[in-house]
């Protein structure tokens, strides 16, 4: 039987605080021809995303950890390059959850065809993807914004959070976001729109800093970050304001559980709601999310960057980046080529 080379990246072993590229391994393995009612996908692009970390350690939560010594799974485009599936043409586009690697042989369930007239295909892992859909359930569906209203995002300048400041600004709220570098903010206050924006690093106490950003306090937080972040909205709130628990990144390599937030209280004497969501739980709105983003990009109201690592052997390099703030917008590995680039 013809096999394909395939490189994949296996979790060596479970990471201690922030991953190291050596806690990774690039392995080639044989992947076989596909039989009748399979086909072989090549990835062009996988995602690396924060959830991941999660899954790099050993106990259960809403997703399967990792198994060491095995390849992961994550979020990847690919085409179709050989297929014995009547629906399945050579050359489709397809979604998958079967990155990390550069081919697969798959019986075609759980993919997704993807059409590239509607949007850069890598984009259906960013703004038109998983990202995408998040910022999207959680401001509207869990935050419901109102015109008029503040709106704080933290990791404002990554996947979620950049697709978040715009949705708010599209619902007519005034926004306000933090992110981690000069280059950052420039881009949330110039191209992505918001009304202002600041780089955490840089501003000593964040209360202060956020609280001359929102004179009139702070109605709806989009969480990304937890910690300090947190600490500083909920003193910022205003009465009945809405947290929208999407992530709290700030605390995914901690070694011992994080002290905060030390000030929980203010969500009785304000009368907060904070309700967390998990985006998968979410699909069936995908087809009114994909209506609606192909609108607002049509008429040039959300803008995406992405920021590209090339080739599978460095796929751990643009995962680990994710926690020190290495990417503007969406991070991506391109590990094959696109035959219609
Ligand atoms: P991003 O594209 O935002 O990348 C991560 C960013 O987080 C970095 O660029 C960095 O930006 C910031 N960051 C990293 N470490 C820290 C830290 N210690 N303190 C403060 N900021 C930090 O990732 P995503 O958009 O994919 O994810 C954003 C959040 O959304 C994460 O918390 C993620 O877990 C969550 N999420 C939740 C989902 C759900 O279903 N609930 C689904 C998808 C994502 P900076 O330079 O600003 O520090």
């Amino acid at each position: 039987m013809k096999v394909t080379m395939s490189r994949e990246i296996h979790l060596r072993r479970r990471p201690v605080g922030i991953p190291k590229e050596d806690d990774f391994e690039l392995v080639e393995v044989p992947v076989p021809k596909p039989e009748n009612g399979e086909l072989l996908v090549r990835n062009i692009y996988m995602s690396v995303d924060p959830y991941m970390r999660g899954r790099m350690d050993e106990y259960e939560s809403y997703v399967a950890p990792f198994q060491l010594g095995a390849v992961m799974s994550g979020g990847a485009v690919g085409q179709v390059v050989e297929t014995k599936i009547e629906s399945f043409n050579v050359g489709d586009y397809v979604l998958s959850d079967r990155g990390w690697r550069e081919y697969f042989t798959t019986r075609g369930q759980s993919l997704l065809k993807i059409d590239p007239s509607i949007a850069p295909i890598q984009s259906f892992l960013g703004t038109f993807g998983m990202p995408g859909l998040t910022a999207y359930v959680g401001l509207l569906d869990i935050g419901k914004p109102k015109e008029g209203e503040t709106v704080f995002v933290s990791a404002a300048a990554g996947a979620v959070g950049s697709v978040a400041c715009q949705i708010a600004k599209i619902k007519g709220c005034r926004v306000v976001g933090s992110a981690g570098s000069q280059e950052k903010i420039d881009w949330l206050t110039g191209e992505v729109g918001v009304d202002a924006a600041f780089n955490y690093k840089e501003v000593g106490k964040l209360i202060p800093e956020l609280k001359k950003h929102c004179p009139d306090g702070i109605d709806m937080y989009f969480e990304n970050v937890g910690g300090e972040h947190l600490e500083a909205a909920l003193q910022l709130m205003n009465n009945y304001g809405r947290l929208v628990m999407c992530g709290s990144i700030s605390d995914y390599n901690v070694t011992k559980p994080p002290a905060g937030p030390r000030n929980l209280g203010y969500s009785v004497t304000k009368r907060l709601t904070l309700k967390g969501f998990i985006v998968s739980d979410h699909f069936d709105q995908l087809p009114q999310f994909y209506s609606d983003m192909r609108g607002w990009i049509e008429a040039g109201r959300m803008k995406s960057r992405e920021t590209m690592h090339e080739g599978i052997k460095n796929a751990p390099k643009a995962f680990i980046g994710l926690f020190q703030g290495a990417n503007i917008g969406k991070m991506l590995v391109k590990i094959g080529p696109d035959s219609a680039a």
